[in-house]
């Protein structure tokens, strides 16, 4: 028997994105091949492992019967298995371990560098495509398993934005293309709510973009501080410094809704236990690697987008390589002594301070009133019948100190509330003016009647007498009402 599959070595191409274990299952087909474990042992000299649909096995195999056809190996290899979506957050021994046994096999050593617990079985058997690309494409509809639709972190098509058909490839099913998967029953349980649906796109766009973008550190370590540094900015950690981990959790759970229903994140079930499930693994230092779909579900939900991931990713980056652990730690305590600082020294109200270091307002007050930190208690006033005053008294142009007495206010509440609200502000500005210039003309006028025969160089000198400042914000009245007190 001719043990090549193609005379003179015309080897297909890769398609568009293409798996490779996508392009064995179209030479399988283009070969008119009947027996898939046939197919296995003629391209990877192995009757099961070269139909692996993460990583066939071994690559070297194939690379001796196709030589330079498909490219470099090092090119198949990240960006034709998994390997690419795994590579960065491997630690390197880890990594080259990896690499080593895809090239080389036996498959039984992937699964070992791989290290997958049961629960993540079921991504690492899932084929995904998009019906509605399937649709559009020009090869008699039989279809191709793109590599970066077959990310265990893509759920959404991004040119559809509908949620990808998953088929689960039951062991030793062989080749099969998305016309088989379209043809067989299909899985079915999809997400349809508008919110899953918009934040499952928005785990996917992350982890296509990350995948894409060079420089970052996903090393465990690192990772973890990033999310603890999200975690404060948006007020999460507590005043020790510490993770408020069952808020996390809660709202985490509330932002992923019916997405965890999924038999992909069936290990997202746990994070309503105490320790949070695969959240708690990824905020606190627990020995080992996490999966890097357990990341971008953190990430995603953490971060608005991969810039501001980046970001981050770089400031902790820096400061664990520069300065060490506890520098990074220095970043997340100390909240207390910054916050008596903020509100004793700074005269910083409770909730501009708590703002600042990036806890809630409810944490400050409560670590405030248990150290008896004396900090001033304003009453609450937005949404209430006295703002509604402070409003008219502002309308008016009223001075800051009439209403910080009248409504019992200080000032630097009344400064920041009009920073807040522009329209009001000039409002302001333009009354006050209004009413001081008032003010001025009245009190220049009783002066210069009170002293008839003055000149104007002697009335200067009369305490608050007002010219000055006529002069510089009211020229064109003083220029008009002069000559007729001294015509
Ligand atoms: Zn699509």
């Amino acid at each position: 028997m001719n043990s090549r599959l193609f005379p003179y070595d015309l080897w297909p191409g890769f398609l568009d994105q293409e798996s490779l274990y996508s392009w064995c299952a179209r030479v399988h087909r283009l070969s008119g091949g009947l027996s898939s474990k046939a197919t296995s042992k003629q391209l990877f000299g192995e009757k099961l492992s070269g139909a692996r649909t993460d990583f066939p096995t071994p690559l070297n195999y194939l690379l001796g019967q196709v030589g330079s056809a498909l490219g470099s190996a090092e090119s198949i290899l990240v960006d034709r298995t998994m390997f690419g979506f795994y590579q960065g957050f491997l630690p390197v021994e880890r990594c080259e371990e990896l690499a080593d046994a895809v090239m080389n096999g036996p498959f039984s050593r992937v699964h070992y560098a791989l290290g997958l617990s049961a629960s993540l079985s079921f991504t690492s058997r899932c084929l995904k495509f998009c019906r509605h690309c399937l649709r559009e494409q020009a090869n008699d509809k039989v279809g191709w398993w793109k590599i970066n639709e077959q990310w265990p972190a893509v759920f959404v098509c991004k040119v559809h934005g509908q949620p990808l058909d998953r088929f689960l490839v039951e062991r030793g099913a062989g080749w099969l293309l998305p016309i088989d998967a379209l043809r067989a029953e299909s899985l079915g349980q999809t997400v349809q709510d508008g919110s899953s649906l918009s934040h499952l796109a928005k785990i996917s766009q992350i982890c296509s973009e990350m995948l894409q973008t060079t420089g970052l550190d996903l090393q465990t370590e690192t990772l973890r501080y990033c999310y603890l540094f999200a975690a404060r900015d948006r007020g999460l950690l507590s005043m020790d410094g510490a993770l408020r981990l069952a808020d996390l959790r809660d709202d985490w759970l509330k932002w992923a809704g019916t997405a965890i229903a999924l038999p992909e994140l069936l290990f997202a079930k746990e994070v309503g236990g105490v320790n949070a499930g695969f959240i708690g693994q990824l905020v606190r230092s627990y020995p080992g690697i996490r999966h890097p779909l357990k990341h971008f579900l953190l990430i995603a939900y953490l971060f608005d987008g991969v810039a501001e991931f980046r970001e981050t990713n770089k400031i902790v980056s820096d400061i664990l390589r520069n300065e060490g652990t506890d520098a990074a730690k220095n970043h997340l305590c100390h909240l207390r002594t910054k916050l008596a600082a903020l509100v004793v020294g700074g005269g910083k109200s409770v909730n501009a301070a708590a703002g600042d270091i990036g806890v809630a307002p409810s944490q400050a007050i409560k670590y405030l009133k248990k150290a008896r930190i004396e900090y001033e208690r304003r009453p609450r006033i937005v949404g209430t019948s006295k703002e509604e005053r402070l409003v008219e008294l502002l309308q008016c142009g009223s001075p800051r100190s009439a209403i910080c007495t009248a409504l019992n206010l200080r000032n630097s509440f009344i400064k920041d509330y009009l920073a807040h609200k522009p329209v009001l502000r000039s409002t302001y500005q333009a009354a006050s003016l209004e009413r001081t210039r008032g003010i001025y003309r009245s009190n220049f006028l009783r002066i210069v009647k009170m002293h008839p025969s003055m000149r104007l160089k002697e009335i200067q000198k009369i305490p608050q007498n007002g010219y000055q400042w006529l002069r510089r914000n009211d020229a064109e009245w003083l220029s008009a009402v002069l000559p007729s007190l001294w015509g």
